[in-house]
């Protein structure tokens, strides 16, 4: 499921293929993902319309295509971009297609309806609408900043990473990857958390997020002592021999190794 690496990933190969070019046409599924607008008044939206610039905020892409308008895309837990030529080679579930000054193509796929494709006048005040906290990696999130945004959290230290009004962009994925390395059990309390364990956390965030987004998001080329390419109930742990376990933390199902990884002091 998309992430900030992920998302992160996309805008790259959206900025390597779509930025700048001229929309021809665009269809959107009518019973796909569109959010607050038709399938025709998309087309409409669009067409003729260039991708100007990107800008990624979390697990959301928004795109300038001028006239005070921006594209935003959110990938759900399934969606992802693909650039192409030849009609025959469109991905499956594809939901949105942009025909493309140039003769190739982008098409939006999303096996299940949970992304959201949705006309905006300003990514500001989206984000201010939804609530979303700083994203870490465009911004210059402090340490201080980010305890003040977390310690008076109530409930486990993966709920808190995963609410995306304190930090904007984690998941399920990488929240687990930054206690994993840390060695902090997630199900631990937030307020059981010092000040150390907290700043541990907040490099571990920096240190996860850099390293998957210079791979592209593709857990295969994630360092071997990564939680990610072990994440099945199981696997040996690559830091300590001992067995990953799956759970449910806060709702959310959690990956972790109970034996090097220890509940806050
Ligand atoms: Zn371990």
């Amino acid at each position: 499921m998309p992430e900030l690496p992920d998302v992160e990933t996309f805008k790259r190969y959206f900025d390597s293929t779509a930025l700048h070019k001229k929309v021809r046409s665009a269809k959107a599924d009518p019973d796909g993902v569109l959010e607050g607008i038709t399938a025709a008044g998309f087309a409409r939206k669009l067409n003729g319309r260039t991708f100007r610039k990107t800008r990624r905020h979390g697990k959301h892409l928004f795109v300038d295509i001028g006239k005070g308008d921006w594209f935003m895309l959110h990938f759900g837990m399934t969606g992802y971009l693909k650039y192409y030529k030849d009609p025959d080679d469109s991905a499956e579930y594809q939901k949105a297609r942009f025909e493309l000054s140039n003769g190739y193509h982008l098409g939006y796929s999303n096996r299940r309806k949970l992304g959201k494709l949705q006309i905006i006048p300003d990514p500001d005040d989206f984000i201010a609408d939804h609530d979303l906290g700083p994203d870490p990696i465009e911004s210059d999130l402090s340490f201080a900043q980010f305890r003040d945004r977390i310690a008076d959290r109530r409930g486990s230290i993966k709920a808190a990473l995963m609410n995306q009004s304190i930090v904007a962009g984690l998941g399920n994925v990488y929240s687990d990857e930054i206690l994993f390395r840390v060695g902090i059990d997630p199900h631990t309390k937030v307020e059981k958390l010092g000040e150390k364990e907290l700043h541990r956390i907040f490099r571990s965030m920096y240190t996860v997020l850099g390293k998957t987004i210079e791979k592209q998001a593709d857990p295969e080329e994630f360092p071997r002592s990564y939680l990610t390419p072990h994440r099945e109930p199981g696997a040996t742990c690559p830091k300590c021999g001992g067995t990953i376990e799956k759970v449910t933390v806060s709702g959310r199902s959690a990956y972790y190794c109970p034996d090097h990884q220890r509940r806050g002091t």
